[in-house]
């Protein structure tokens, strides 16, 4: 990763946060993902990614104590903040209570209907993005989850481990791409946006992060006949990663099935030898809709 891709930290600790964490005896759930970020620069480069004015809506996933949502309800036309703690419920209502265009819902992210959400929350605005330093416990079901179900999102900004969102934006041929980086990249063009110490959140994470910007694609980034044999064919070459395709495949479609694999890979231009990390999501849906016409399983 660049150098460029560094921010340089705002070492003091704003000293609203900790009066807060103070003021209302807060106790951090490690269990909940729970590191708050204090530097006020990142979170502003944070809102400037997501590319927000006051038509725009922003869904923020764990505000924790509101300092990003602070930031963003000066950005968007409307903020929801969905918050699983509901010992934070008090405080951020306390907290954002001069503040008219945020919501806050109680309740897990991975459990809520959003698109209900997003259409009752962000009538009338011209495009809603997601804005949220995640909680790293539960990254890769969240951003799935927004993915899988096609919400009507304009743009992902979020801070995860700093790995995740490597392997997020990973081009094939190194060992950073993986079935994450084919399943972000079918549905969005992923961008670093800045590499984060783990120095400028209380508490500290073990990891170093990284803010991530998808942007969501209008239409999937390849053509397949069926996305769940395309994904089921990517997850397949990548079983085990130090064997070839072929051999990935074989356990994927049966031994009885061994001989007819290396004419149909050689019919999508792809040598039975390669590893799954080497190819492309164009190779990865040729691959797929070829297995389909040879009514191979998935
Ligand atoms: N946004 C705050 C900040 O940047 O300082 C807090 C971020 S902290 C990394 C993650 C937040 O997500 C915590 O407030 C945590 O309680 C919340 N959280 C954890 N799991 C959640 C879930 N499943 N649904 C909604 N919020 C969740």
């Amino acid at each position: 990763m660049s150098e460029g891709l560094k921010v340089h930290a705002n070492v003091a600790t704003p000293k609203q946060t900790n009066d807060i964490i103070k003021k209302y005896g807060f106790k951090f759930k490690k269990s909940l993902g729970q590191n708050f970020l204090i530097d006020q620069n990142i979170l502003k480069n944070i809102v400037a990614a997501a590319e927000l004015d006051e038509t725009k809506g922003a869904l923020e996933i764990g505000p924790g104590i509101g300092a990003l949502t602070q930031e963003l309800a000066q950005a968007a036309g409307q903020v929801t903040a969905v918050e699983i703690d509901n010992r934070l419920i008090p405080i951020l209502r306390d907290v954002l209570s001069g503040v008219p265009n945020v919501h806050v819902e109680h309740g897990d992210v991975l459990k809520l209907n959003l698109k209900e959400l997003i259409d009752a929350r962000f009538k009338g605005l011209t495009g809603v993005s997601v804005v949220a330093n995640l909680p790293y416990y539960v990254t890769t079901p969240i951003l799935m989850k927004l993915l899988e179900e096609k919400l009507p999102l304009e743009h992902i900004v979020v801070m995860i481990q700093k790995e995740v969102a490597q392997r997020m934006a990973a081009k094939p041929g190194g060992k950073e791409y993986g079935s994450l980086s084919v399943a972000v990249q079918y549905y969005c063009i992923p961008e670093l946006v800045c590499i984060v110490p783990h120095t400028v959140f209380i508490p500290q994470p073990n990891v170093d992060s990284a803010v991530i910007k998808l942007s969501l694609r209008d239409k999937p980034a390849v053509d397949v006949k069926d996305e769940g044999h395309f994904f089921r064919t990517v997850q397949a070459c990548f079983a085990q990663r130090r064997k070839t395709i072929a051999n990935n495949l074989t356990a994927y479609v049966g031994k009885t099935n061994r001989e007819r694999l290396g004419p149909l890979l050689e019919s999508c231009g792809i040598d039975p030898t390669r590893r799954g990390e080497t190819l492309s999501l164009d190779e990865f849906a040729a691959l797929s809709r070829a297995l389909i016409e040879a009514g191979l399983p998935g």
